[in-house]
C-alpha cells in the first residue's frame, strides 16, 4: 500500500466500504468523518451524483480516445474551462493522470521552453526542503522530505533547495499567514549567485506547502520569490494539487495570493477525485514559444501519456467545474475558514501541543515529540479521533486537517472536540 505502515496495517486493517458527503461509512457499518477530503481532494464531498453521472454518461457515448494525434470534446471542453479560471495569461492546459505527472510535465515543459529559446543551457531547477511535489523523479528531486528520498540514489541533477519557511521560534502558532520570514525568499538570491541564472530553468513551490505540515508563506515571500525569478529569467511553477479548486477560498491559491506563476500544476480536487486527472496550466509565452519555435511536421513536445485527457476524466472534471461555481464552492471556503481557523488555535494552549497553522480551509495541529517515539502521537492521536467518530490524517507529530468544504459549523465543532478529547487522552 501506498505509504502506509503495511504490517501495521495488516495486523489491523482500516478498511472503508462506502462515502456519502462528508462522511465515509467503515467496513462495521459506523459513519465517519472525512476530515482529509479523501487526500485533500474530494473538495466537493463525496458520492455527488452529477459527477457520477456525467461518467456513465460518457462511458456510454466514448469510453475512451488516446489523444495522440485526434481528440475529443471533453478534454477540450475543460482545458477551455480551465483556461478561463486560471490567472491571468495562463491559458493552455496539457492533462496528466495524476499531479505526480503534473509536476514532471511541468518540469520537462520549462526544460522545452528554454531550449525553444535558444537557452537549452538553462537546466538546473529549484525546490523546496519540506516541499512535497509526488513521486516521479523529477518531482522527488525537487521535494524535500527527505524520508521520501532516501532509498532512492541521487535523484535529477542540478536541483538546489530554498529552505522552507518553518520558524517556530518567530511564528509559532500564527494565524493564516505568518509574519516573520519574507527574507527566506532572498536565498534564491543566493542560489542565483552560486550557480548563475544562466543556468536555471525554473523555481517550484507549493504557495501552501501541503503534505509537510501546512505551511503558509509568510508575508509577502511569494512576491518577492516572483520578483526574483522576473529579474533572473526563471520560470515560477506553482505547485496547486492541494491549492486548486477552492481550498483557499479563491480557484487557484495564486489568485489569493495575487501572484502569477508561469506555470500551475493541479490534480485532486479538478475531478473531485471521482477519476484520476491532473493538469498543467501554462502561460501564453511559454505555450507560443515552443509551439512557434517547432519547425516540420512532428510534435512540439514530444510527451504525454495514454490517458492524457482522459474522456471518463475529462467529463468528471466538467461536472466538477458545474458544482464548483454552482453550489459557490469558493464561497463555502471562505466561510468555512475563520471556524476552522478558531477551532485550531483553541488547542494551541494545550500542553502537548507545539504548533498550530493554518489558511483557508487547510490546518495542521504539530505536537511535541514523545521522548523516544518520534511520530507516535500523531498516530495515537487518529487511532483517538477516530473513535470519537472523526478520521483524521496523520504525519510525523502532525495531524492534518483538509475537509470537504461542504463541512458545515457543527462538523468543525465535532472534529475540534475528538481532538480535544484524544489530546488529553495523549
Ligand atoms: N504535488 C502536491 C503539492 C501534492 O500534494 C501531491 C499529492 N499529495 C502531488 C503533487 C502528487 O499527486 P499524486 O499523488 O496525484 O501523484
Amino acid at each position: 500500500m501506498p505509504f502506509t505502515a503495511n504490517r501495521t496495517f495488516k495486523s489491523d486493517p482500516l478498511m472503508i466500504s462506502g462515502a456519502r458527503g462528508n462522511h465515509y461509512i467503515l467496513a462495521d457499518g459506523r459513519e465517519v468523518l472525512d476530515v482529509s477530503a479523501g487526500l485533500w481532494c474530494v473538495n466537493a464531498g463525496h458520492g455527488r451524483r452529477e459527477i457520477t453521472d456525467a461518467i456513465r454518461s460518457q462511458a456510454e457515448t466514448l469510453d475512451f480516445v488516446a489523444n495522440f494525434s485526434h481528440g475529443a470534446a471533453p478534454a477540450f471542453e475543460l482545458a477551455n474551462r480551465l483556461a478561463l479560471l486560471a490567472p491571468g495569461d495562463l491559458n493552455h492546459v496539457f492533462f496528466t493522470n495524476s499531479g505526480s505527472e503534473a509536476v514532471d510535465t511541468a518540469l520537462k515543459i520549462a526544460l522545452a521552453c528554454h531550449a525553444a529559446r535558444g537557452e537549452g543551457q538553462r537546466q538546473r531547477f529549484v525546490g523546496r526542503q519540506m516541499a512535497y511535489h509526488g513521486v516521479g523523479f523529477g518531482g522527488l528531486s525537487v521535494a524535500g522530505l527527505g524520508g521520501n528520498r532516501k532509498a532512492f540514489g541521487p535523484l535529477l541533477p542540478g536541483v538546489s533547495h530554498l529552505p522552507h519557511t518553518l520558524d517556530h521560534a518567530r511564528n509559532a502558532c500564527s494565524k493564516g499567514q505568518p509574519e516573520h520570514g519574507i527574507e527566506m525568499a532572498d536565498a534564491l538570491e543566493a542560489i542565483v549567485a552560486m550557480n548563475d541564472a544562466s543556468t536555471i530553468a525554473a523555481v517550484i513551490v507549493e504557495p501552501v506547502a501541503g503534505a509537510g505540515g501546512v505551511l503558509p508563506p509568510p508575508q509577502g515571500y511569494l512576491e518577492r520569490l516572483r520578483e526574483i525569478c522576473d529579474r533572473h529569467g526563471l520560470l515560477l511553477i506553482f505547485d496547486e494539487v492541494i491549492t486548486g479548486f477552492g481550498r483557499l477560498g479563491t480557484t487557484f491559491a495564486s489568485e489569493y495570493f495575487g501572484v502569477q506563476p508561469d506555470m500551475i500544476t493541479c490534480a485532486k480536487g479538478l475531478t473531485n477525485a471521482a477519476v484520476p486527472m491532473g493538469a498543467v496550466i501554462v502561460s501564453d509565452a511559454v505555450h507560443d514559444t515552443i509551439l512557434n519555435a517547432a519547425t516540420g511536421p512532428g510534435p512540439e513536445l514530444a510527451h504525454g501519456y495514454t490517458y492524457s485527457g482522459h474522456p471518463l476524466a475529462a467529463a468528471a472534471g466538467l461536472a466538477t467545474l458545474d458544482i464548483h461555481r454552482d453550489d459557490d464552492l469558493n464561497g463555502k471556503a471562505r466561510a468555512l475558514a475563520p471556524l476552522l481557523e478558531a477551532g485550531v488555535h483553541a488547542l494551541a494552549d494545550h500542553p502537548v501541543v507545539k504548533d498550530v497553522r493554518n489558511l483557508g480551509v487547510l490546518a495542521a495541529v504539530q505536537m511535541h515529540p514523545r521522548e523516544g517515539a518520534p511520530g507516535a502521537r500523531s498516530t495515537e492521536l487518529r487511532h483517538h479521533c477516530l473513535a470519537e467518530g472523526a478520521l483524521i490524517r496523520a504525519g510525523a507529530d502532525t495531524v492534518l486537517i483538509s475537509p470537504p468544504l461542504t463541512f458545515g459549523a457543527d462538523e468543525v465543532t465535532q472534529v475540534i472536540e475528538a481532538m480535544k478529547k484524544g489530546l488529553d487522552r495523549l
